[in-house]
């Protein structure tokens, strides 16, 4: 087993790219997670992924033959209306689909054309009128906030993809200079937010993900140990050069990598 999960008490996976391409599992990860599980380790799912609510996401992971509970999903949807909830913010504009809407709820938030804050997500039903009315909303001083950076998320392994949160944030700044803060991996809200969930001493967690700029900044700014999961063998090299919260505490090329020895 790799030192880093060999060492760690919990284990969080990072699900877009890492366990899943949505349709469909990564190799190796239901016989990754079982088997982490018989050794006693707590596994948790932590993603940007806004399409499902928690409930959703457990669902579907325990459909495709990994079961999981709600409250070992935690997304930056629900990160965002926590943060909105603490900073008493009742009141948003969504360009965003169905598990951004139940996880705003949950905490009471209110979503409403016309808001002081907006909240940009995935959003497949996305058009010139809902980019309009975001540009209305700031131009009368509505602050931006959004549940991730992504360009595109994978929909199966044949480069089929679907664009994420940043294709709708540059189209609203394309029409204007406008900060746009976000909410999910590796934001600080987002650490907060699992912070405060799992409750974890950092020394125990190790988190496995297949992006630098989200997953292995956000696991070394909680003081966790980082596995980034590289698919692309060529792209090894550009890993070895990474560096501060960029660098990695070991890369791995297969998810069974993880468990080899176990
Ligand atoms: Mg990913």
């Amino acid at each position: 087993m790799l030192p880093a999960v060999k060492n760690s008490k919990i284990i969080i996976f990072d699900l877009d790219g890492t366990i899943w391409n949505w349709t469909e599992l990564i190799d190796g990860a239901k016989t990754v997670v079982e088997k982490l599980r018989e050794k006693d380790k707590r596994i948790y799912f932590v993603s940007n992924n806004p399409i499902l609510s928690r409930e959703g996401v457990a669902k579907k992971l325990t459909q495709m033959g990994i079961k999981t509970s709600p409250e070992s999903v935690l997304l930056s949807s629900t990160s965002a209306a926590k943060y909105f909830k603490k900073n008493e913010i009742n009141k948003v504009y969504l360009i965003g689909e169905q598990g951004v809407v139940e996880e705003l709820s949950k905490q009471g938030i209110k979503i409403d054309d016309d808001a002081k804050h907006i909240l940009i997500s995935v959003d497949r039903n996305f058009n010139i009128w809902k980019l309009k009315n975001a540009y209305d909303l700031v131009e009368r001083g509505a602050k931006v906030y959004t549940t991730g950076i992504c360009k595109y998320w994978e929909i199966n392994s044949h480069k089929n993809r679907l664009p994420a949160e940043l294709p709708i944030i540059r189209a609203l700044q394309a029409m204007m200079d406008v900060k746009v803060r976000n909410l999910g991996k590796p934001s600080e809200a987002m650490r907060n937010y699992v912070m405060n969930e799992i409750k974890p001493f950092p020394e125990d967690v190790v988190m496995i993900g297949d992006s630098v700029n989200m997953d292995i900044i956000f696991a070394n700014r909680c003081g966790f140990r980082s596995v980034l999961f590289v698919k692309d063998k060529k792209n090894l090299e550009e890993v070895n050069k990474l560096k501060g919260d960029e660098k990695p505490s070991a890369v791995i090329t297969s998810l069974y990598d993880l468990i080899t020895g176990y």
